[in-house]
């Protein structure tokens, strides 16, 4: 299919990637418009406990694309994170989300309710991440201890200092810390023992497999077991069974997140503040 194109551009010498390239350059130039024009927005996704009572959500990004429909954080996020549009993208989320909680501050029904906001490496990488946390803070008025970052394990592993000092420097002003997708990336136990992490959450794959495979429910347990000897909550991710619910239960899980529950939404509707406890008849 020969594309007319008028532009004089340099071309590579493999078509197919500069193709590759245009469309990426595209999805960033559509995304820097997504922004200004308002095209992204959260959905939040509720986290509940033992009694299946929502203590929380995690706010999820979602582009509603006037062509496309809405679009998902997986084919968008990757590119964003090639260049620093990831910063400002990163710093709209936080603000949002932080909007959120102040908005659910108002009435005692969800004033309880903490807030996990996805960080990506770039983000918690640029030298002026601690600023761009407390500054949306104060901007929106969010209590600091109702937000959770989640991080994943890879963004851990390199400069642990200065990991480690962001984390302890936020850590002070009442923000908490969960490692996502837990046990999919390079667990090293010291490294668990070194940050000042509050929450594990269990990668959703393990989650998935654990009732047909002995190997991923050694792995599920073994994880609740590590997060009970350091002091860590532990979070299921991806419950989307009963059943996966009660073997998470029988386990010592005490968090969970899922289908089963809830799908993420734009809006909390008052059936998911009542919980969900009918599930367990
Ligand atoms: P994550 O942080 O591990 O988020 C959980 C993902 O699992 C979400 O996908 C959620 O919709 C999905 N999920 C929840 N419950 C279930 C379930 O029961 N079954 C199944 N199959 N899936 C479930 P989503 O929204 O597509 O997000 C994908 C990833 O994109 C997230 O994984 C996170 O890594 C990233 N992401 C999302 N929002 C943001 C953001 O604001 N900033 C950054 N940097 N990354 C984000
Ligand atoms: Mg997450
Ligand atoms: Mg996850
Ligand atoms: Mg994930």
């Amino acid at each position: 299919e020969a594309k007319a194109d008028g532009r004089a551009t340099w071309r590579f010498f493999d078509p197919r990637m500069q193709q590759a390239l245009d469309a990426s350059a595209a999805l960033e130039a559509d995304l820097r418009l997504a922004l200004i024009r308002q095209q992204l927005y959260l959905s939040y996704q509720p986290v509940v406990d033992r009694a299946a009572r929502v203590t929380g959500v995690e706010a999820l990004l979602r582009w509603a694309h006037p062509q496309r429909g809405e679009i998902g954080p997986t084919e968008f996020i990757p590119q964003a994170e090639k260049s620093e549009l990831i910063l400002e993208l990163g710093e709209w989320v936080l603000e949002a989300a932080c909007l959120q909680l102040v908005h659910w501050a108002a009435s005692a029904q969800t004033a309880h309710l903490t807030m996990a906001v996805n960080v990506s490496a770039r983000q918690f990488r640029q030298p002026g991440f601690i600023d761009q946390v407390l500054m949306v803070l104060q901007r929106t008025g969010a209590d600091p201890r109702l937000l959770k970052l989640e991080l994943t394990e890879s963004m851990l592993l390199t400069d642990m200092d200065d990991v480690i000092g962001k984390m302890a420097a936020l850590r002070g002003h009442g923000v908490g810390f969960a490692l996502d997708d837990f046990g999919t990336g390079y667990s090293s136990l010291r490294y668990l023992k070194l940050l000042p992490i509050d929450q594990l959450k269990i990668d959703r794959s393990f989650v998935q497999d654990m009732l047909h495979s002995r190997h991923a429910a050694s792995i599920v347990r073994a994880i609740v077991n590590l997060a009970y000897s350091l002091d860590l909550a532990v979070v299921a991710e991806g419950v989307e069974t009963r059943e996966q619910w009660s073997a998470l239960e029988a386990i010592g899980c005490t968090a969970f997140q899922g289908y089963l529950f809830d799908r993420p939404a734009p809006i909390l509707d008052a059936d998911s503040m009542v919980g969900y406890a009918s599930l367990h008849a």
